[in-house]
């Protein structure tokens, strides 16, 4: 069925709900061109209604998804079905709007194929799905981050070295682990304040970030206890970065006048076959050989 202008007109009563419905929806003919819109899909787009009849439904759509339609589309025509998924369509003022689309062949009496398009806003919902994704990010880090440093706290720290002696491991990879303890950090509480203390748990944490490698790795497993997981490196290194980890920290000033920090540090280095208990036990030991030997010094294992 033709009208004077050239357009293929609908089946007089069984599609004409289309064009009163407040839904989302348009029926297209078979070439893909808009026959019926809906007054729900024109007002959620802002189009009138000769704006869309008559015009294609590709240009509705972004490029990139265009290709996915007339494929759709053809099979639809060609095997009937049912087409469903998510989809972008341009609004009247050009604007992406997230959509939930349905799709079915109509048989018309007369033997022209048609599509019924039912499409819902989704905007709002992936809007709260984005929101909801970004709060669990943000509660991921923050579950995994100590909350007075920002470094990754014991049990994450954890979780990242196993990782990362797993890679190791396999394949025969260098990896380091330096056990650091503040020295003498009881004192600072004591004559300082635990205010005071803060801050150089604070100020020690930023200076362990910045000197080490971005593919390392910088946790806080205890009050002021700290350990570096440094991939590809071996004890020489390490012991060259705490070198530098330990000049910086005697530039630091704080707010109690005088004060001065420093720490004593037990490095291992992987063995085949390690497994992590392994490599916390030995750079302890380091650590503790350190300490008895005067501390504001690194150990590495084994120990004389
Ligand atoms: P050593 O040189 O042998 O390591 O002595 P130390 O005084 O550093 O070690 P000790 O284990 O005796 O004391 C650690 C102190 O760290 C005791 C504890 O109150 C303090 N501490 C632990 N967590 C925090 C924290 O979050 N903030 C502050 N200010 N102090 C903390
Ligand atoms: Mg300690
Ligand atoms: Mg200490």
């Amino acid at each position: 069925m033709t009208t004077p202008d050239g357009l293929v007109a609908p089946t007089p009563t069984r599609e004409r709900f289309v064009d009163s419905v407040p839904l989302g929806m348009c029926v297209l003919d078979e070439r893909g061109c808009i026959l019926q819109v809906s007054p729900g899909l024109l007002g959620s787009l802002g189009f009138r209604p000769e704006q869309l009849i008559g015009q294609a439904f590709g240009p509705l759509l972004p490029h990139g998804m265009r290709l996915a339609l007339v494929r759709g589309h053809r099979q639809l025509i060609e095997q009937g079905g049912v087409l469903q998924g998510e989809c972008v369509l341009l609004d009247g003022q050009g604007h992406a709007r997230a959509m939930l689309l349905e799709a079915c062949r109509l048989d018309a009496d007369a033997g022209d194929r048609r599509v019924l398009v039912v499409l819902v806003d989704i905007g709002a919902r992936k809007a709260r799905e984005r929101e909801l994704q970004e709060r669990n990010r943000v509660l991921a880090r923050m579950a995994a981050a100590d909350s007075l440093t920002g470094l990754y706290n014991r049990r994450r720290t954890l979780e990242v070295l196993q990782r990362l002696l797993r890679a190791a491991n396999r394949y025969q990879r260098p990896l380091v682990v330096a056990m650091i303890d503040l020295d003498d950090f009881k004192g600072v509480n004591d004559r300082h304040g635990h205010v005071v203390g803060d801050e150089v748990l604070v100020a020690f944490a930023r200076l362990l970030k910045t000197l080490s490698r971005d593919s390392d790795c910088a946790g806080r497993i205890g009050g002021e206890e700290f350990l570096l997981v440094l991939p590809e490196s071996d004890c020489d290194g390490a012991s060259r970065l705490l070198d530098r980890l330990r000049e910086a920290c005697q530039s630091l000033r704080f707010s109690a006048p005088g004060l001065r920090i420093n720490f004593s540090a037990g490095l291992y280095s992987r063995r085949p076959g390690d497994a992590i208990t392994t490599l916390l036990r030995h750079a302890d030991q380091a650590l503790y050989a350190a300490k008895r030997q005067g501390r504001a010094r690194q150990c590495v294992w084994p120990t004389d």
